[in-house]
């Protein structure tokens, strides 16, 4: 079998490779090996693969390789669909450059008084990370410019278009020089992402980690029969036993989830809601609670759920069996993270069998059936 590249293979540096070393990374994810000698050769390159799979050192780490920390001027920007993202990546840059003082870096977002973002970018920002509106805002003020930008990143570019963010992106990519690298990273490739791959990449590289090739999951994947009635009293027994640290619950839809969270509370659970149509302010609220511990059960819709890294979670909850079968991956990604064991049940109700078997095959696994918890299992 072929070897996998390793980080000492890619010529990093004493500092860039000290700093991979602090974080505890032993060898590129497969997701890096791929992506990162691609780039560091300078081409535009899209990527897919699924959250949780290390994309932010595999843009990261090249980028930073090639900062000219004399030049006092922007040049990367890594363009997010959120603000907890954007402060998410700033943070993983900001590990990767522990030993680099010299090399600085910037997330913009928006609900931070622009103020202070203004007096940062004037004080001189290598790497901008930002979310489309906020970064707007900053180019029409001409606070940040864009002219010594040698790399763009669009991360998470299924959920930025999901957001309606395209025209921003369109925008900003012409303030950008021509001559520039172009990087694409996604979870899923629909075909309005390889469109603007099209548009604005230069004979881009694809490249592509498939579910089954990860190194990521050692998540243990069972599935419960349960009837729809029943839902509520066997998720309650399976918490109780499984006592988990954190637990994310799938809904299929904000109803269900925002339902299901106010009965999980009252029975005493210290649990809250995710979904799509909450603003910044709830989001970090619940987001900042569900980090801290202060709850422990966070009930989620699909959309909400993207992107977020919290490594403790230990217990996903199909509540509702996805309709997508990519929404499984996505979902079952967010435990066993960082190298940690989680574990992923499914309720699966007498009409959700179809989809189970077609998730099975999707994801090329074998998923088995656990038994009901009893009340006498839980005391
Ligand atoms: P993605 O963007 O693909 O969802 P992230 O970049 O957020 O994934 O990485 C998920 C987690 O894995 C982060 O905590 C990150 O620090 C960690 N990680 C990234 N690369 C490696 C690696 N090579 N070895 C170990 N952990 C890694
Ligand atoms: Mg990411």
């Amino acid at each position: 079998m072929l070897q996998r590249i390793q980080f000492s293979d890619l010529h990093l540096g004493k500092e860039l490779g000290k700093a991979i070393e602090d974080m505890g990374f032993e060898e590129p994810s497969p997701i890096q090996a791929l992506a990162i000698p691609l780039i560091q050769a300078g081409r535009d390159v899209t990527a897919q693969a699924q959250t949780g799979t290390g994309k932010t050192a595999a843009f990261g780490i090249p980028i930073i390789g090639r900062i000219d920390p004399s030049r006092r001027s922007v040049q990367a920007i890594v363009l997010c669909p959120t603000r907890e993202l954007a402060i998410q990546i700033a943070e993983e840059f900001s590990n990767l450059l522990a030993h680099m003082p010299r090399i600085s870096v910037l997330p913009v977002y928006g609900g931070q008084p622009i103020e202070r973002q203004l007096r940062a970018l004037q004080a001189g920002v290598h790497i901008v990370i930002g979310t489309p509106g906020r970064v707007m805002d900053h180019l029409d003020r001409r606070t940040l410019r864009l002219e010594d930008v040698e790399t763009v990143v669009l991360d998470e570019a299924d959920q930025m278009l999901d957001m309606g963010f395209r025209d921003d992106i369109e925008l900003i990519l012409r303030k950008v020089p021509q001559k520039r690298q172009t990087l694409l990273f996604s979870a899923t490739m629909p075909k309005p992402i390889l469109e603007i791959s099209r548009q604005f990449q230069n004979k881009p590289e694809f490249v592509r980690v498939e579910y089954a090739e990860l190194t990521v999951p050692q998540i243990e994947q069972s599935y419960i029969e349960v009837r729809e009635r029943e839902k509520l009293d066997v998720l309650c027994r399976l918490i109780d036993l499984a006592d988990p640290n954190l637990a994310i619950i799938f809904c299929n839809t904000k109803r269900r989830a925002e339902e299901l969270s106010t009965k999980v509370r009252a029975r005493g659970y210290r649990a809250d809601e995710l979904h799509g149509d909450m603003k910044q302010s709830q989001r970090d609220r619940v987001m900042g609670g569900f980090r801290k511990g202060i709850i422990d059960i966070l009930i989620a819709t699909d959309v909400a759920a993207r992107g977020i890294d919290v490594d403790d979670v230990d217990m996903v909850i199909n509540y509702d069996i996805p309709q997508d079968v990519e929404y499984y991956v996505h979902r079952i990604g967010r435990t066993g993270r960082a190298g940690r064991s989680g574990r992923a049940i499914s309720f699966v109700t007498p009409k959700d069998f179809t989809k189970l078997r077609e998730i099975m095959h999707y994801a090329k696994i074998q998923i088995p059936r656990m038994p009901v918890p009893t009340q006498s299992d839980v005391a």
